[in-house]
């Protein structure tokens, strides 16, 4: 695989990060993952300006390379021939000499930029996406400032694990009484043909297919009603699903232990899971 590093495209065995970048030692980064289909990108856009927001929220300095960004990972795709797959890009405080906690100089320590490719192919028509997926209900114990996509994701990884050990696929985050999100996507219910999500704050990070979802979802004159909802809220819901940019939508078919519905995806999942592709397909570069 040929894998990119502050300027250079390398193959994967010869990319290289310093052992004091602040990536490493304090998760001082950043990072975005951008899916691919058809070999193109999906909304790219949307997380072009969620990087730079997130860059601008940690009093980070944009890569030297920001303005090649489009290009970059067109380059990555057409290297590696992605056809269905994902981009994950990073970007961090970049490496000074020493460990310290106070920043370093930015006019010496550039940001640290690595992007690589990961081939899924099916990533479309996986079978998750047929069967829907089990959640358990965890504890939100992460830091205040979840719209920042930070590389912090242990509690996340912890979270995916407690799930896996539950015999399920993931996590819903809950905190104050009220699901906050996903380990790695937003979460939704569906109830009386009403999709409910929990509004955009610093609780949560603000998805890119989230945005497209509600979007799409509001021009098929479907109702959307951006609020917090229980645990038991969603056990009793007729359907969930929760959207990430890899995932795009996945159905719920059983929260912490109870089964909604039949046990198989609803048709509002499914149909903004199908409205989701064709559109984003379309809006593609
Ligand atoms: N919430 C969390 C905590 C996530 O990690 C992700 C995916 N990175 C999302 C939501 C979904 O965001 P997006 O649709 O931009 O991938």
């Amino acid at each position: 695989r040929t894998v990119y590093v502050n300027g250079e495209y390398l193959p994967e065995t010869e990319a290289t990060v310093s052992i004091f970048d602040r990536g490493f030692l304090m998760a001082d980064g950043v990072y975005e993952v951008t899916s691919v289909l058809d070999g193109k990108l999906i909304d790219f856009d949307g997380h072009l300006a969620r990087l730079e927001r997130s860059l601008t929220e940690l009093d980070m300095d944009k890569p030297d390379q920001f303005d090649e960004l489009l290009e970059i990972h067109r380059e990555l795709v057409r290297l590696n021939g992605i056809e269905e797959g994902m981009i994950y890009l990073q970007v961090t405080r970049g490496a000074p000499g020493d460990r310290d906690f106070a920043f370093p100089d930015a006019e010496t320590t550039r940001p640290t930029l690595v992007l690589f490719t990961q081939n899924k192919p099916g990533l479309a028509d996986s079978p998750a996406a047929k069967t829907g997926i089990k959640v358990i209900a965890i504890d939100d114990i992460r830091w205040g400032r979840r719209d920042i996509k930070t590389v912090q994701l242990l509690y996340p990884s912890m979270g995916k694990m407690m799930a896996k050990k539950a015999g399920c696929d993931d996590a819903w985050m809950v905190e104050d009484g009220f699901v906050t999100e996903g380990t790695s996507n937003n979460a939704y219910i569906v109830k009386g043909g009403r999709i409910i999500t929990r509004q955009l704050s610093n609780d949560i990070l603000h998805g890119i297919t989230r945005a497209a979802v509600l979007r799409f979802a509001r021009e098929a004159q479907m109702e959307v009603e951006e609020r917090p909802f229980t645990i038991e809220e969603a056990q009793e819901a007729d359907e969930a699903f929760v959207t990430s940019a890899s995932t795009f939508v996945f159905p719920v078919i059983e929260v912490d232990g109870v089964t909604l519905g039949d046990g198989t995806p609803g048709p509002v999942a499914r149909r903004l899971r199908e409205i989701y592709l064709d559109e984003s397909r379309k809006s593609a570069v």
